[in-house]
């Protein structure tokens, strides 16, 4: 498998937030969001190849049963379904996070962590206009979010960055026409660091005090900047 980074941590985001964790982020990305904190892990070519057996025996060697794969776009990665497949199997809680574009396809999981993009992540004129497109083509998959929905444990996260985002999650969320537990909407601030949070924080607590979501701090991010590997 292509793998950009391994790397032994704690979770800085969702529901799990403060355990310590290890994190496979594999390489590629099948988006591009204007504020990615990952942009090392857009390139398929990035990384190096692991095998599975190699990743399985390096999260064994951690003193936790919690493992989360991310990207880049994990449910690209060629052997995901594998590689989910050992660690649940072998006893460990798998966070699988992604933007949802993409089916599970019955891949073993513990927790999805759906990111689903909204308008705020399209890029500006930095990239190249058939990039712009395909982002905005395939940002949104309410289809396969409900397959998500209807089939795992899951969270679903949505970068803020206005108040019109908060309008979007809303709209979002009703043309799912599913029951989405608001305690499971998590809305946290774009950002990369404290003062970038900040003008955005109160507004979203705001709309979880009166929608019942749940306010996401980025721990990582407060604690390691954009500092890979941590
Ligand atoms: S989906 Fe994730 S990795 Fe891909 S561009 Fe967006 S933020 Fe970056």
């Amino acid at each position: 498998m292509r793998i950009s980074e391994t790397f032994y941590s704690i979770q800085g985001e969702g529901t799990l937030a403060g355990l310590p964790s290890v994190f496979i982020r594999t390489a590629g990305c099948n988006l591009r969001c204007r504020w990615c904190d990952t942009p090392y892990a857009y390139r398929q070519t990035g990384g190096s190849e692991r095998t599975i057996d190699s990743l399985v025996e390096e999260v064994m060697r951690h003193p936790t049963r919690f493992v989360v794969i991310t990207g880049g776009e994990p449910m690209l990665a060629e052997g995901i379904h594998d590689l989910a497949k050992r660690l649940v199997d072998g006893g460990r809680h798998v966070t699988i996070e992604t933007a949802a574009t993409l089916l599970p396809r019955g891949i073993s999981c513990s927790l999805a962590s759906l990111s689903p993009k909204l308008k705020n992540s399209i890029p500006g004129t930095e990239v190249p206009v058939a990039v712009r497109r395909r982002h905005e083509e395939g940002r949104l998959k309410p289809d396969v979010i409900r397959e998500w929905l209807d089939h795992y444990d899951y969270q679903l996260k949505f970068v803020v960055c206005s108040g019109s985002d908060i309008a979007e999650v809303i709209a979002l969320l009703d043309a799912l026409g599913r029951s989405v537990d608001p305690e499971k909407v998590l809305l946290m601030p774009e950002g990369v660091d404290d003062g970038g949070f900040a003008a955005k924080t109160d507004g979203i607590i705001a709309a979880c005090k009166e929608r019942g979501f749940r306010y996401c701090d980025r721990l990582h991010i407060r604690l390691y900047g954009q500092t890979r590997g941590r």
